[in-house]
C-alpha cells in the first residue's frame, strides 16, 4: 500500500508553497493549488509523494530520453566526480570528458562541423550562438548584418536573447522582449495556415516567399541568421509542410543568411533519425543541442559550428586577444561524462532502431485512438514526437477560447488517470515519451489518456464549452 499523502505545515507541499518560485506556473494560484511533488522514477514512470504512479508522456520536458533511472549514467557521474569533479575550459584549460564529447558530437553531426562549444541549457546555447553570429559578422566587417529571424510559435528558450528569438506570447508579455533586431516569420503549419485549395508544396513555397519578402524589407545586408527547430516542440508539435526547409534554405543562401538548427528537442533520435535536420532536410551552419544529450541526468548543452563560422570567430578572437564568452560550467566534466555515456548507450542499445519500431506504432495508435474523436482536430508527428490538437470546431479547425483552458484541464485529467502530460498553446496535447518506451507502455499510456479525453468531453459538453455528439 502507498503511504498516506504527507500533510500539515511541514509537508513538502506547504514548504514548496512557502519557498519556491516556480517556472511556467501561475504564481498566485500556486499559493492555493500547490505542487505535485515527484519523489522517484523508474523507466518511463515517476511516482509522487503519495505513491501515485504516472507514465511520463513527455519525458519530463521532452528530455529524459533514457527514462528515470539508469545505472550506467549514475556510475559515469560517480566515477567522474571521484576523478575530477570540476575543471573549466577558460584560457585553454581542458580535460578528457570535454574533449571526448566534442569529438563524439563532431563525428555524429548531420553535416560537417568544425568545433563544439558547451553550455548548460538550451537557452544558454542559443544565446551563445546569437552572440557568435554577431561576433562573426563583426569579424567579416559586416557590422550592419545582425538581425535574427525566428518564427512565430518557435521556442528557443528564455534568456534575453533566446526569449527574443522565441515566438510565443507568454515568453514576451511583460518581460520587455523581444529585443530590437529580432524578427518573426510565419508559422509553417498547414492545418491552420493553408489557404483554401493550397497544396502542402504551395504552402511551403508561400512560407519561403514570405521569408524572402521579410529579408528584402529589412534589407539583406542587415539580416544575419535564421533559427528553426526542425519540428516545433513547445509551440505545439508543428511539422513543416513538405519541401519547406529546402525552399527556406534556398532563400537564406541567396542572401547569405546563416541557418541555425535548434535541435534541443529533436536531436538524438527523437524524430526517428539521429538529428531532426536529417528528418527535415536541413543543412545547418550552426547546430544547438541539449536535453537528450545527457538524457537530462545532468545539465549540459552544445553549440556546433561549421568551419566557415569557426574561422570568423577565430580571427576576431585573435584580433581582440580572446574569445570573451564562456560559462564557468562550459564543458563541466561531470555532465560531459554523463553525456558521453548517454551517447554510448544510444549506440550500443541501437536506440534508433527501437525508435524506428515504436515511433510508427505510437503514430498509428494515436491516429487510431484519437483521430475520430469529436474533440480532436489534428493528430501529427513523426518518430516519438507527436501532438493531438483539441478543437472546438473540426470543420473550420477553430480552437477553443483560451479562457476555457481546455488543454490544462486535459493535463489535469491525465494526471488523475496516471499520466503526466503537457498541453501547449491552442490545446495541443504533446507527446515526447522517453525513447525507451515499449509498445505495451504506449498502449497503457494511450488507454489512460483516452479515458481522460472522454472525461474531458463529458465536462465540456456539460458546461456547453463544446457542442459535441
Ligand atoms: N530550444 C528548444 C527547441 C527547446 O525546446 C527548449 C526547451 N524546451 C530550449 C531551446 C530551451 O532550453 P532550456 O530550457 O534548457 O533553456
Amino acid at each position: 500500500m502507498a503511504p498516506p499523502p504527507p500533510s500539515g505545515a511541514n509537508s513538502a507541499v506547504a514548504r514548496d508553497i512557502a519557498n519556491v518560485l516556480h517556472p511556467y506556473t501561475d504564481l498566485q494560484a500556486h499559493q492555493q493549488v500547490g505542487p505535485v511533488v515527484i519523489s522517484h522514477g523508474k523507466g518511463v514512470k515517476v511516482w509522487d509523494e503519495a505513491g501515485k504512479e504516472y507514465i511520463e508522456s513527455v519525458a519530463g520536458l521532452w528530455c529524459a530520453a533514457l527514462g528515470f533511472d539508469n545505472e550506467r549514467l549514475v556510475q559515469a557521474a560517480t566515477n567522474q566526480m571521484r576523478k575530477l569533479p570540476f575543471y573549466h575550459a577558460f584560457t585553454a584549460k581542458s580535460h578528457e570528458p570535454m574533449i571526448d564529447l566534442a569529438e563524439m558530437l563532431i563525428q555524429r553531426a548531420p553535416v560537417p562541423m568544425s568545433k563544439v562549444f558547451f553550455a548548460n541549457s538550451g537557452s544558454e546555447a542559443n544565446d551563445s550562438a546569437i552572440k557568435m553570429v554577431w561576433y562573426l559578422n563583426n569579424a567579416l566587417g559586416r557590422h550592419q548584418k545582425k538581425k535574427i529571424i525566428g518564427r512565430l510559435k518557435g521556442y528557443h528558450g528564455i534568456t534575453i536573447g533566446s526569449a527574443s528569438l522565441t515566438g510565443l506570447p507568454a515568453n514576451h508579455r511583460s518581460f520587455d522582449v523581444p529585443l530590437p533586431g529580432f524578427i518573426h516569420t510565419m508559422t509553417p503549419h498547414f492545418y491552420h495556415g493553408a489557404l483554401p485549395g493550397e497544396s502542402e508544396e504551395d504552402f511551403a513555397t508561400r512560407c519561403a516567399d514570405e521569408l524572402e519578402k521579410t529579408i528584402l524589407a529589412e534589407g539583406p545586408d542587415t539580416v544575419a541568421a535564421m533559427w528553426a527547430e526542425p519540428i516545433m516542440g513547445a509551440g505545439g508539435v508543428i511539422l513543416p509542410p513538405k519541401g519547406y526547409f529546402p525552399k527556406i534554405q534556398a532563400v537564406l543562401r541567396k542572401y547569405d543568411v546563416l541557418m541555425v538548427a535548434d535541435e534541443v528537442i529533436c536531436g538524438f533520435w527523437r524524430t526517428g533519425n539521429y538529428w531532426g535536420s536529417q528528418t527535415l532536410d536541413i543543412q545547418p551552419d550552426i547546430l544547438v543541442c541539449a536535453k537528450a544529450l545527457s538524457s537530462s541526468f545532468l545539465p549540459i548543452s552544445a553549440v556546433m559550428v561549421n568551419d566557415k563560422v569557426f574561422q570568423g570567430l577565430a580571427s576576431e578572437s585573435h584580433t581582440i586577444g580572446t574569445f570573451g564568452h564562456g560559462f564557468t560550467y562550459s564543458g563541466h566534466p561531470v555532465p560531459a561524462a554523463v553525456a558521453i555515456e548517454t551517447l554510448k548507450i544510444y549506440d550500443e542499445t541501437k536506440i534508433g532502431d527501437h525508435v524506428k519500431t515504436v515511433g510508427p506504432y505510437l503514430q498509428s495508435e494515436l491516429r487510431r485512438i484519437f483521430g475520430d474523436h469529436p474533440l480532436v482536430g489534428e493528430v501529427r508527428g513523426t518518430g516519438l514526437i507527436a501532438g493531438v490538437e483539441l478543437v472546438k470546431d473540426k470543420a473550420s479547425h477553430g480552437n477553443f477560447d483560451p479562457a476555457a483552458k481546455v488543454g490544462i484541464r486535459m493535463t489535469k485529467l491525465c494526471e488523475e488517470n496516471g499520466v503526466i502530460g503537457r498541453a501547449s498553446m491552442n490545446d495541443v496535447i504533446c507527446f515526447s515519451p522517453p525513447l525507451i518506451i515499449s509498445k505495451e507502455e504506449i498502449d497503457e499510456m494511450l488507454k489512460r489518456m483516452r479515458k481522460a479525453l472522454d472525461e474531458l468531453t463529458v465536462q465540456l459538453r456539460r458546461e456547453q464549452i463544446a457542442v459535441v455528439g
